[in-house]
């Protein structure tokens, strides 16, 4: 190449960068590009879902915590929308509730000091509460928002917290805010509403992007689903659930696992850094082999609960009460895989508990399996949970109780917490221990890896969940997974 020719390129090429450079910005395009590149991936993939900006101001007196929400509603369906529902699960935890949050065998547990009625106060003009137990906020729409479109929604509402050690409520110890704003409904072929139930998690939640600022008085540490941007104020992309939980008594350690920063915020355990230790083996664990967990904090918070532990979006709650450390491990354990299970990858809680449940269940058995410190294995877990089933089976057989081996069926349709138990955790976990003896267990892994990252902020249904590991692996799933579910489950038991 001579010399002419190439200052001839260089001049076309300048040509070209400058033209291009006029055009960018006339269009705008260059602030966009400019723009897209201090995006984060998660931040990116957040732009096409909406907002919840939360101002909150809790009052330790009253104990009531005073709510003003910013809803950026997005119309993600086919249909035009004349009104936009949300669920407010604070009025569940009111006297004589038609579906109580607590079941009655569990009232004395979950009260310390006797029953107190928590509820929900909605200020804002013109919009109608109902559902079962007033946990349903109807906004009716001046004009219909079509597919596509958005809508800014205001809602201002006060709750009082009961004293419980539940989701949301306060003890001695700590303030649960857990599910405690209002929830936008999941609009699916109509609004999918659904009562409060003590079975479970009945939730069905789509991700949003979340804002929040929260007003407490001196002296309390908050543990929040977000990462903390300045004094009190905390933001989270792409999560199911924002969760908040305050304690004047919060030790913290800290660690970082790639680009999450751990926290463990505990009342009293004598070992924190194993804790803390094992929730950063499972973090790095299922990122390694599910898919990467997007967030860059994960809390893991001891508190006053009742059912052992409960999942929110990049939040777990520990229950206080879980003496045993082994099991506490396991908790851990169980509540991280739901940052997969749940959070990354939905479902409908309600309909298809035993789809996140039987998940978590089965990957925190593999956790285990590859991590023998913990002296327990796969095998282990799986005649554990048999021996559970046996001994339901043969007490309700003992005293002609029903039961049902069927798991297609709602969470809140299960009469007796312990079948649901039974069905949605042991039946569930031994669902997928089923084809992982079948396929092996390494095999059923990179299967569900490739189902994580086909599904990750979507919702999995039974079809597709049925279809994409048959796909992966050759095997007639379908049919065996369907008699499985079915309660004909004798064959593999
Ligand atoms: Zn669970």
């Amino acid at each position: 190449m001579t010399q002419k020719i190439r200052r001839r390129i260089l001049a076309l090429a300048l040509a070209t960068v400058l033209t291009l450079a006029i055009v960018l910005s006339v269009f705008g395009i260059g602030q966009a590009l400019r723009h897209e590149q201090t995006l984060s991936p998660l931040q990116t993939a957040s732009q096409n879902y909406g907002t919840i900006k939360l101002d909150c101001n809790y009052s330790e007196d009253s104990h009531t915590l005073a709510v003003n929400q910013l809803t950026t509603y997005i119309n993600h369906s086919t249909q035009t929308l004349f009104d936009v529902k949300f669920h407010l699960y604070a009025n569940a935890y009111q006297k004589d509730a038609a579906y109580p949050a607590v079941a009655p065998s569990e009232i004395e547990r979950a009260y310390p000091n006797g029953f107190d009625a928590g509820y929900a106060k909605v200020t804002t003009p013109h919009i109608l509460i109902g559902g079962e137990d007033n946990t349903v906020i109807t906004v009716p729409l001046d004009h219909g928002l079509k597919t596509g479109e958005s809508i800014d929604l205001n809602l201002q509402y006060t709750i009082k917290l009961a004293n419980i050690k539940h989701r949301l409520g306060y003890t001695d110890n700590a303030i649960n805010l857990g599910n405690f704003y209002a929830i936008p409904v999941v609009y699916d072929n109509g609004w999918q509403v659904y009562p409060y139930s003590y079975n479970g998690d009945p939730f069905y939640n789509e991700p949003y992007n979340f804002d929040v600022t929260m007003t407490a008085p001196e002296g309390y540490q908050i543990a929040t689903s977000g990462t903390q941007v300045a004094p009190n104020h905390y933001q989270g992309y792409m999560l199911r659930d924002f969760a908040i939980v305050m304690s004047r008594d919060f030790k913290t350690l800290t660690r970082e696992v790639g680009n999450t920063t751990v926290t463990y915020y505990y009342l009293n355990d004598d070992i924190p850094d194993i804790s803390l230790y094992t929730a950063c083996n499972a973090l790095a664990y299922f990122s390694n082999n599910l898919i990467d967990y997007p967030y860059s904090t994960l809390a893991i918070v001891q508190t006053d609960f009742l059912q052992g532990g409960m999942e929110y979006g990049a939040l777990v709650y520990i229950a206080l009460d879980v003496t045993d450390q082994l099991q506490y491990q396991g908790v851990i354990v169980h509540e991280i895989a739901h940052q997969w299970w749940y959070g990354l990858v939905g479902n409908n809680q309600i309909r298809t508990p035993w789809i996140d449940e039987g998940l978590a269940e089965y990957c925190t058995a593999v956790f285990f399996e590859t991590h023998p410190q913990y002296g327990k294995t796969l095998e282990s877990i799986a005649t554990q949970n048999r021996e559970s089933i046996k001994m339901f089976e043969n007490i309700m057989d003992e005293y002609g109780v029903y039961y049902t081996r069927q798991m297609y069926k709602n969470s809140t349709d299960y009469h007796m917490p312990t079948e649901y138990t039974i069905n949605t955790y042991a039946r569930g976990m031994l669902l997928f221990y089923a084809i992982s003896e079948m396929v092996g267990y390494e095999n059923l892994n990179q299967a569900l890896a490739k189902f994580a990252t086909e599904n990750c902020y979507r919702f999995c249904t039974i079809y597709r969940l049925t279809h994409s590991l048959e796909d992966s692996l050759g095997y007639d799933l379908v049919k065996f997974i369907n008699n499985y579910l079915a309660g004909r489950q004798d064959t593999v038991l």
